[in-house]
């Protein structure tokens, strides 16, 4: 593939901001959910304003494409999986200060109204404790031995309970028996399970509430904002058949030539920041412009290739931060 590089004295650094979950949690009906609470993603906009040129998805494909510097401090701000907190929340404040976000889109969750499995887990690990999770996901594996060729409780538990520096280790052995270990469609079956057992709110109806719908992201994409694929089935994009690859990419560009994406300048987001030198191969067949995983570092234009560029997730950011005050990151 062909990589265009920027100019190396040139300013070529560009922060992109990695964001989820944007809300008020402590009025919202599942406090304990991991995002970032929207008082501090105002105050963090607030920063970036101030301290930083936030720019936009075209502008950033166009230093690449030419070799133009960016200006100094550049930031682009990225929102994954089609959340409605991004129309109810980001939209509007991104608005009041002129900035674009890039929204990255699981096409499948908004046109099919199913939720993604990696956010069932979130919202099972919101509404019970973990050890309840734990009991119940014991009598499931017995249950599904019949069934299924699987080990103990105890042979997983053993193997996948380490803690690391964001979960404790019974929540990394709920996360990972459900996203990784068992198979496909052992893991969609236990994780359905889990759902209806502690959230107990319809799939259907469900992700209509936490996911935007088609016409607010054509609403989004006719004010500026800058619309991506993620995907349509939000697959580990390194881990499927090429073949399969394929088909999910070219659904969700059908869905963003639907909104009226400027399908000559499209960007994706690899799902859970699965990217592969052929995921990128892949991309570059169709005319992606630049794609971003979730590799921790400011990306360098000139250095990075554009199709593998790293990101700082929005409380990595203080971290990064010269000289200001970071007391809103100590109080999260
Ligand atoms: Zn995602």
């Amino acid at each position: 593939m062909e990589i265009k590089t920027g100019q190396a004295n040139m300013n070529s650094n560009l922060s992109i901001i990695m964001y989820h979950y944007v809300r008020d949690l402590e009025n919202s009906r599942y406090p304990n959910i991991k995002g970032l609470d929207f008082k501090f993603f105002i105050n963090q906009i607030e920063y970036l304003v101030k301290y930083y040129n936030v720019v936009t998805a075209e502008e950033v494909i166009h230093s690449i494409e030419s070799g133009d510097s960016l200006p100094p401090k550049a930031a682009l701000l990225t929102f994954d999986d089609g959340y409605i907190d991004h129309f109810t929340n980001v939209f509007p404040v991104l608005g009041n200060y002129n900035i674009q976000g890039s929204f990255y889109i699981p096409v499948k969750a908004i046109k099919e109204h199913t939720v993604l499995d990696v956010n069932k887990i979130h919202f099972i690990l919101a509404s019970t404790t973990t050890s309840e999770i734990i009991k119940y996901l014991k009598s499931l594996i017995i249950n599904y031995s019949a069934e299924y060729e699987i080990q103990p409780f105890d042979y997983y538990y053993k193997k996948l309970a380490v803690a690391n520096r964001y979960d404790n280790e019974e929540i990394i052995f709920i996360k990972r028996l459900l996203q990784v270990e068992l198979v496909e469609e052992l893991r969609n079956k236990i994780a359905d399970d889990l759902f209806l057992q502690f959230v107990g709110i319809p799939e259907y109806l469900f992700a209509k509430d936490l996911y935007m719908s088609k016409e607010q992201l054509i609403q989004m994409r006719n004010s500026g904002m800058h619309i991506g694929s993620h995907g349509y089935d939000h697959y580990w994009w390194n881990q499927i058949e090429e073949e399969d690859l394929i088909q999910d990419i070219d659904k969700s560009l059908v869905f963003l030539n639907e909104i009226g994406v400027d399908m000559d300048n499209w960007t994706a987001c690899y799902p859970y920041g699965s990217f592969s030198a052929n995921a990128a191969r892949i991309l570059d067949g169709r005319g992606c412009k630049m794609a971003v995983t979730t590799r921790v570092n400011i990306a360098q234009l000139d250095k990075e290739l554009r199709l593998f560029l790293p990101r700082l997730d929005t409380n990595d950011l203080p971290t990064e931060m010269n000289g200001a005050t970071n007391e809103w990151y100590n109080k999260a």
